[in-house]
């Protein structure tokens, strides 16, 4: 059985119709006292973004996930998988702390990172995949292509929709089985389109079906498809930009938010906000 808490290590402010739209940045420990293990390592640090995509925000790199770790009484060392959910910068960053760790990613995504869909260009890093590139194989690199279990209880399916080498891990807990869905349908509202206490902008044509995200690289019906079987495989989602998801799971445990409470994506960053770690 394993216990899952959400590290939220920085924000991303990104504009989007005249206003900031606010993405909290996750990774995930995952661990059953023995077993350490992230998914995701999130993004650089605040300043290094800046300067590569022209966006503001708070938090990440290395300071941000020693700092969530420490909360947790754990170093870098003690992290033994770091499972990649995709290669985009926001999500792989940072596997350099790791040098023990064991990095897991779809063949495909590393493909897909050297040779993106155009639209995607700007996500990948060339320093991200020199990392990986790097690493002691294979210890230090684990090439996964298609659906595996890592341990008893930590399943990982594969399901191209945002990118082709999308992975999704489905982590069996003392409530049942959460899985960490990353940016495949990385707010409720994906998940939930019709539901007010997802969106504020319930859409009942989509009352029976899951919403597709903007940034693809399958097709819609693919992308759906995909959700549909993280559904079937799973008790929960947990998206990855949410500000309404559980921070620890199983204690927090609930498949949608009681409301758009809470959903500050379209709030106004705080001054009380952390600049940085
Ligand atoms: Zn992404």
């Amino acid at each position: 059985m394993f216990e899952i808490h959400s590290l939220r290590i920085g924000e991303l402010y990104i504009p989007q119709g005249g206003k900031l739209h606010r993405d909290p940045v996750h990774v995930w420990l995952v661990t059953d006292g023995e077993n350490h293990i992230l998914v995701d390592s999130g993004m650089a640090d605040i300043k290094r973004i800046e300067e590569m995509l022209k966006v503001t925000g708070w938090g990440g790199g290395h300071d941000a996930l020693r700092a969530k770790l420490a909360e947790h009484g754990l170093a870098a060392d003690d992290i033994s998988h770091v499972v990649l959910t995709h290669m985009h910068f926001d999500h792989a960053d940072n596997t350099d702390l790791f040098p023990n760790a064991t990095v897991v990613v779809q063949k495909s995504e590393l493909f897909h990172a050297i040779d993106p869909t155009p639209s995607h260009r700007p996500y990948f890093k060339g320093h991200i995949m020199a990392e990986l590139l790097s690493r002691k194989r294979p210890k230090g690199l684990q090439l996964e292509d298609g659906d595996f279990e890592l341990l008893d209880g930590f399943r990982v399916l594969h399901v191209p929709s945002h990118t082709p080498g999308m992975q999704v891990p489905v982590v069996t807990t003392a409530r049942g089985r959460a899985a960490l869905v990353s940016d495949l349908g990385d707010h409720y509202k994906y998940w939930f389109p019709a539901d007010a206490r997802a969106t504020d902008k319930p859409t009942r044509y989509l009352g029976d079906t899951f919403m597709a995200g903007p940034i693809r690289s399958e097709s819609e019906r693919d992308w759906i498809a995909a959700m549909q079987r993280v559904v079937d495989n799973s008790d929960i989602v947990v998206p990855a930009h949410d500000f309404r998801i559980p921070m620890h799971m199983p204690t927090d445990w609930w498949a949608i938010p009681d409301s758009t409470e809470g959903d500050l994506c379209f709030t106004e960053p705080q001054p009380s906000d952390p600049v940085s770690f």
